[in-house]
């Protein structure tokens, strides 16, 4: 049995290096907002490009805050793509607004820019670009359609921590950038975290208020808040790993290019790498229109499959009442994604062996299927 993703290898090897980190915080006895987070910060806003990194308590804490932060809110429009995990489009409505979904393009899975435009109205605030995957949205025209309408980009890098555009970090492009630190994601704590990071102070300091209770002065609260850390012990164990992402994200992309040799000429749709985006492979994600099927007779031959996802977020019954429904239709290439995407075992110490055996297996489902 092959694992679509398998977190037990990891923390056995750095098992040694995550014990350490967590008997000094425990030593320390500071768990909120201590050393720990401060560096982690000012390490991953290093990794992004950018001067400020706030910690939070998720990646979905991270949207919400950075909406927050823009002043997005009441009568506000979002413009988010229809096909990416749910917390992309929930939180524009947890800061009051309305999230408009956009279709994406099937290469990159991200928002379509040609669609974006079409999708601006005089109440859109925002544009959440979501770089699905690990592959980075294409930025160079998002940026363009922002700057030129006036409108602030967050980007959403819960999947991307390390990818990069035109050899920029991602993180480095948008007013603010969030990040999850999610299990499972590249860079995955032990519990939920997350992260903001900009170079604008203004947004930083405003991020900081509102994941304390609106509160930059103990017991002095300027605005609603919330309570949204990151803490000590998720941080300590977060700066041992994040010693070891470049590596981590070297063997995905080392994974990927396996794949793609041993899969090429079988009649599916590949990942693909489209310059000048650098993919970090958070998921190794195919298409096939006979999805359904190979995922189960991969499941048969023991090799684990996901779905990211197999609703698009306006399908979701969560958006199916409410004026923000568009119907099916709006957004095809979302729907087809939905129908279509199957993601493969991608974890860094996936073995080749292993990339070799979840190869055969694809062949041979698919020859099964037929
Ligand atoms: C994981 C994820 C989030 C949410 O992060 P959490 O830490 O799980 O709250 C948001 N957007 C995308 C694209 C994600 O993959």
């Amino acid at each position: 049995m092959i694992p679509q993703i398998d977190l037990t290898r990891q923390h056995a090897a750095l098992r040694a290096e995550l014990l350490e980190a967590v008997e000094r915080v425990l030593a320390s006895s500071r768990f909120i907002l201590g050393p720990e987070g401060k560096a982690l910060e000012a390490e991953v806003a290093a990794l992004c490009g950018v001067r400020h990194g706030v910690g939070v308590a998720s990646g979905t804490d991270a949207l919400h805050l950075a909406l927050r932060a823009l002043g997005v809110g009441r009568g506000d429009e979002v413009i988010t793509p229809a096909f990416s995990f749910v917390a992309s489009a929930s939180t524009a409505l947890h800061a009051g607004a309305r999230p408009v979904f956009v279709d994406i393009d099937l290469d990159t899975f991200a928002l379509d820019p040609a669609h974006v435009e079409r999708a601006i109205t005089p109440r859109t605030k925002a544009i959440i670009v979501v770089h699905l995957y690990g592959h980075p949205a294409d930025l160079d025209p998002l940026l363009a359609i922002a700057r030129r309408r006036g409108l602030a980009v967050v980007e959403d890098a819960a999947q991307a921590i390390g990818a990069a555009y035109a050899g920029r970090p991602v993180g480095s492009f948008g007013d603010l950038t969030c990040l999850s630190f999610y299990p499972t994601k590249n860079l995955g704590a032990c519990g939920d975290a997350g992260m903001v990071v900009t170079s604008k102070e203004e947004l930083a300091e405003r991020v900081k208020r509102l994941r304390d209770h609106g509160s930059r002065e103990k017991y002095h609260h300027a605005e609603l808040g919330y309570s949204s850390r990151l803490d000590e012990l998720q941080a300590a164990v977060l700066r041992v790993k994040l010693r070891h992402l470049p590596a981590w994200t070297a063997a995905r992309r080392r994974l990927a290019g396996r794949y793609s040799t041993l899969l090429a000429g079988l009649p599916l749709v590949l990942p693909r790498e489209r310059p000048p985006a650098t993919h970090v492979y958070h998921h190794y994600t195919i298409r096939s229109p006979k999805r359904d099927a190979l995922a189960k007779a991969l499941s048969e031959l023991g090799i684990g499959t996901a779905l990211h996802y197999p609703l698009p977020i306006p399908g979701q019954p969560l958006f199916r009442s409410g004026e923000a429904v568009p119907r099916e239709g709006e957004c095809p290439r979302a729907w087809q994604a939905s129908r279509e995407v199957l993601s493969l075992p991608c974890f860094p110490e996936l073995t080749d062996p292993e990339i070799e055996t979840v190869a055969h297996a694809v062949r041979q489902a698919l020859s099964q299927i037929e």
